[in-house]
């Protein structure tokens, strides 16, 4: 499989380099040439067919002519191998009509496990035995960094630096990254946001410097290897519930547009999905772009559910490619534009290409409190407010009855325990494999929240790694 650039103009890489390249050269996202297609037969095929063996199944056409399919599977049991349920994502039901896919069995409880596990495998292979080495920066508002240090603590050719702004994640999120004491994990707190730890982020991968002294790699969801694992749990999840016989629904709770980017993957290589629905909570720039083509960043309002407060959906680009009939000049001048003017309208005509697949839904927090409270009432199940917010728009949804409706949960609700505690009056435990969390030592680094001092810290910590 060969991947090109949603801009057009950056060279067409293979998988392996596309995963280690993140964004492409051109300020574009990677994408395959071609979606592979699964016909009904192979995909009725899947039904016997546990996490790992499925995975496989769905992700070989994407990793050919690097990856074999034996070399894929090892991977695949070893990333899949470190969850906590055997299913990896199970099924729960919760009425008649309505399921969650509960994603966040990994090892710190969020669904981005799912696909990091797996990068954090690719890369330990694509630079094994050789001499490029690695480093990994990024900024987290919590769920991501820990996810990604657990990926890939302890791998050789990998140094990670996980910026967090100090004092503002969650002590559980925190110690989730700082009590990973392997010698190639650094955490830095900056004294400052979220927004400005990304900002030194971003800087530090245009500083031709930098680059000059250290190979930077991103694992944020620009990354295409990333969607491609989330691909494999909407044909796991639909299978179940009589796919590809019977048409399903998703309803996606959004931030980055990656996790439903591959449910979008997922029926464009055959899978037959009824809706898609992209479940915002108030920063609903995608449910403004979706219904009436107004793709424009407001400032961001902090929320319960912190991994869904993003004003710009980098993802959002890979569907507009494919809405432009994959014309890289056409995303160049849009983004170009929305660069500009942190504005841009979508035209019609590209906008009715969407609304058959994807419906949204903008929903508040006393909305996704009231969709808490009906999961635990009804449906026997404390789920997170992310999860809650995908679950409250999938039950506003108007869609025949005879349509199976599956709500992505994306966190373990004791990651989130002061908002559903303040909902359902329930204080949800934390698993056992967290258990001791709040007695092991924890190691970061506190910076000010000065480029330079980042810079200078993370090239001479990088030297000596
Ligand atoms: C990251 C995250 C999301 C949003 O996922 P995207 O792929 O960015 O749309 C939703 N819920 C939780 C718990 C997350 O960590």
């Amino acid at each position: 499989m060969e991947y090109i650039s949603t801009r057009g103009s950056a060279p067409t890489l293979d998988f392996r380099a596309a995963t280690l390249a993140g964004l492409a050269s051109d300020g574009g996202l990677y994408v395959p040439a071609k979606w592979p297609q699964m016909s009904a037969d192979e995909i009725r095929a899947l039904a016997g067919l546990d996490y790992a063996e499925t995975a496989v199944r769905i992700m070989r056409p994407f990793v050919e002519g690097v990856l074999t399919e034996d070399e894929l599977r090892e991977l695949c049991r070893a990333a899949y191998g470190r969850f906590s349920h055997d299913a990896v994502t199970p099924l729960v039901q919760l009425d008649h009509r309505h399921w969650l896919l509960e994603l966040f069995h990994g090892p710190t409880l969020a669904f981005k496990d799912v696909a990091l596990q797996l990068l954090g495998q690719l890369f330990e292979k694509f630079l094994a035995g050789g001499d490029t080495n690695i480093t990994i920066v990024g900024a987290t508002s919590g769920d991501t960094g820990s996810a990604a240090i657990e990926a890939v603590a302890g791998r050789e050719h990998i140094q990670i630096f996980m910026l967090h702004p100090e004092g503002r994640v969650s002590d559980v999120q925190r110690r989730q990254m700082t009590t990973v004491l392997a010698p190639n994990v650094h955490n830095i707190a900056i004294d400052g946001s979220f927004d400005d730890a990304q900002a030194m982020v971003k800087r530090l991968f245009g500083d031709e410097e930098a680059r000059s002294q250290v190979t930077l790699s991103a694992v944020n969801s620009i990354n295409w290897a990333r969607l491609m694992a989330q691909v494999v749990y909407y044909f796991y999840a639909a299978v179940r519930l009589g796919g590809p016989d019977r048409a399903v629904a998703f309803s996606v709770p959004t931030g980055n547009f990656g996790d439903v980017f591959a449910g979008y993957v997922a029926a464009q290589m055959g899978l037959p999905i009824a809706k898609l629905v992209v479940a915002t909570n108030v920063n609903d720039i995608l449910h403004r772009a979706l219904t009436r083509g107004d793709y424009s960043a407001g400032t961001v309002t902090a929320t319960a559910t912190p991994s869904m407060d993003i004003q710009v959906s980098s993802n959002f680009e890979r569907l507009l490619f494919d809405l432009a009939g994959r014309d890289g000049a056409a995303i160049t001048g849009m983004m170009g534009e929305f660069d500009r003017n942190r504005a841009m309208s979508i035209p019609a005509d590209m906008l009715a290409g969407a609304k058959g697949l994807f419906s949204s839904a903008s929903i508040d927090g006393d909305t996704m409190a009231l969709a808490l409270r009906w999961a635990q009432e009804k449906g026997g199940q404390i789920i997170d407010p992310h999860s809650a917010v995908g679950l409250a728009a999938a039950r506003a949804l108007e869609i025949d009855a005879d349509i199976p409706v599956v709500t992505l949960a994306t966190a373990h609700p004791a990651k989130f325990r002061e908002a559903v505690e303040r909902a359902t009056g329930v204080r949800p435990p934390l698993p056992a494999r967290l258990g001791n969390l709040f007695d092991r030592e924890e190691r970061y680094e506190r910076l000010p929240g000065d480029y330079e001092a980042v810079k200078a810290f993370v090239l001479a910590e990088a030297a000596r790694g």
